[in-house]
């Protein structure tokens, strides 16, 4: 579903152009758990970016269901990614003033011009789901870290997407509530289908992946 064929990135930098990705070429299935793991500068947050079109590669391509990414315009492409994909990160990017259920509902507010009612109830719905029914109406700073990291899973769930992009989606979290989002994630895989693709540091996400492809200096190791 998800094809990644010949990506190649650069950065400028002034000491000279750092070639980031170096020829990346990845198949992901509908339905598969995938970690991307590797050592720190590897290009692996690059790679997921890219995946999930939000940042434009040198050269190749991203295939998503017979589209390539990269060749729509900047509106396609941004629906695709509002309304298919989902985007967990380390920090949670919650929008400090809003309300835990606000948070959650927004993008469908935004991209979907969905009817306030029915989107504020599938809201209740997933905060429930995410173990948060009783913090509906908290502010981020009122919430715990694993609370928070819940709240963004809640949130790139909310218009159903077929992929999960998840970017040391535990980094920030102690254990215990890394293992709850860990849970949390491979839940929705089994139950919904839906398609993980982890970039993560954590051995314990890697073991409950379907396939781990290590990454280094720019390269996926096969
Ligand atoms: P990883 O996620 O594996 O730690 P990254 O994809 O974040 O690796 O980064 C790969 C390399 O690209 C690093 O050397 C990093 O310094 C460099 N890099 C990442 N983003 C930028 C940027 N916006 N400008 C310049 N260099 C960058």
């Amino acid at each position: 579903m998800l094809n990644v064929l010949n990506i190649h990135k650069h950065y400028d930098h002034p000491a000279g152009k750092v070639h980031v990705l170096k020829g990346i070429d990845l198949l992901v299935k509908s339905g598969e758990v995938v970690a991307i793991v590797g050592p720190s500068g590897a290009g692996k947050s690059t790679l997921l970016h890219i995946m999930g079109g939000l940042d434009r590669p040198a050269q190749g391509q991203v295939q998503f269901e017979e589209e390539d990414l990269y060749r729509l315009n900047e509106k396609k492409r941004g629906q695709i990614r509002n309304l298919k994909f989902g985007f967990i990160f380390q920090f949670y990017h919650l929008l400090p003033e809003f309300t835990a259920l606000e948070n959650v509902i927004l993008p469908a507010i935004i991209d979907k011009n969905a009817n306030f009612d029915a989107v504020k109830t599938k809201g209740i719905l997933l905060l429930d789901k995410v173990g948060l029914s009783k913090r509906s109406e908290h502010k981020p700073h009122e919430l715990s870290g694993g609370e928070q990291q819940r709240v963004a899973i809640a949130r790139a769930l909310i218009n159903e997407p077929k992929v999960i992009f998840c970017d040391e989606p535990t980094g920030n979290l102690d254990s215990e509530s890394g293992n709850g989002v860990i849970d949390l994630l491979m839940d929705l895989n089994k139950n919904n289908k839906q398609t993980l693709v982890i970039v993560t540091h954590d051995e314990s996400i890697a073991k409950r992946s379907h396939r781990v492809i290590p990454m280094r200096d720019g390269k996926l190791e096969k």
